[in-house]
C-alpha cells in the first residue's frame, strides 16, 4: 500500500499571495510587495477580495512552478498524495478546480478543515488518513501538526522565515528535497 504524503495548498502548491500581490495593487489601488508581505493572510485583504481572486481568469491562470509540478507527478507514482487546505467555504469549488486543472489525476482527495475555529486541524486529518508527512506554509499549521505527533515539513516563504520550528524547512516543493525528508524518517 502507497504511504500517504500531505500538502496544503496555498503559498505551498499555487503561489497565491504572490499572485494577489500584483492583481490586488492593480485593482485596488494597493501597495503590497511580496518580500515585505508578513502575513500569508496579506493584512489588510478581505475574504472577499480573495473569493474574486480566485475566481477571477487571473486566480485560474496561475501555473505552478515546473518543479512543483514534476514534483508532484513523479511522487504520484510512489505515495498516495492528498491537499489539506484551510481555505473558507467560498474558495473549496475554485480550490478543486484549479487542482483538477494543474494537477489531473495526481491527488486522491482534496479536504478542508472545517470552519476558522479549526474543530478538525490540518493536523487531525493528517492523522486520519494517515499522512506520513504534510507540508505547509504557514507556522500554526505546522505548531499544530508537531504537537499532535504528525510530521510536518515548512515551506520557506518571507511571512515565516522568523518562525523558529524543529520541522525541517524546504524552499520550494522539488522532489529530490521531499525523497530527502521522507528518506529520513524511517
Ligand atoms: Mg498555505
Amino acid at each position: 500500500m502507497k504511504k500517504t504524503i500531505s500538502f496544503d495548498l496555498d503559498d505551498t502548491l499555487i503561489d497565491a499571495v504572490e499572485a494577489f500581490v500584483p492583481w490586488s495593487n492593480k485593482k485596488y489601488g494597493t501597495k503590497y510587495k511580496f518580500n515585505e508581505i508578513d502575513d500569508g493572510d496579506v493584512q489588510g485583504s478581505t475574504l472577499k477580495q480573495w473569493i474574486d481572486f480566485f475566481d477571477s481568469v487571473a486566480g485560474m491562470k496561475i501555473k505552478p512552478k515546473k518543479e512543483v509540478k514534476d514534483a508532484i507527478n513523479r511522487l504520484s507514482k510512489e505515495y498516495r498524495l492528498i491537499v489539506v487546505s484551510a481555505r473558507d467555504p467560498g474558495m473549496h469549488t475554485a480550490a478543486k478546480r484549479w487542482i483538477v486543472k494543474n494537477f489531473p489525476g495526481n491527488f486522491k482527495k482534496i479536504l478542508f478543515i472545517k470552519g476558522r475555529n479549526w474543530k478538525k486541524s490540518k493536523a487531525d486529518i493528517c492523522i486520519n488518513e494517515g499522512a506520513i508527512m504534510h507540508f505547509d506554509d504557514n507556522p500554526r499549521h505546522i505548531s499544530d501538526c508537531l504537537s499532535k505527533e504528525v510530521n510536518a515539513t515548512i515551506v520557506n516563504r518571507p511571512w515565516n522565515l522568523k518562525f523558529k520550528t524543529s520541522a525541517p524547512r524546504i524552499n520550494n516543493i522539488n522532489y529530490r528535497d521531499i525523497i530527502k525528508i521522507i528518506n529520513k524518517l524511517s
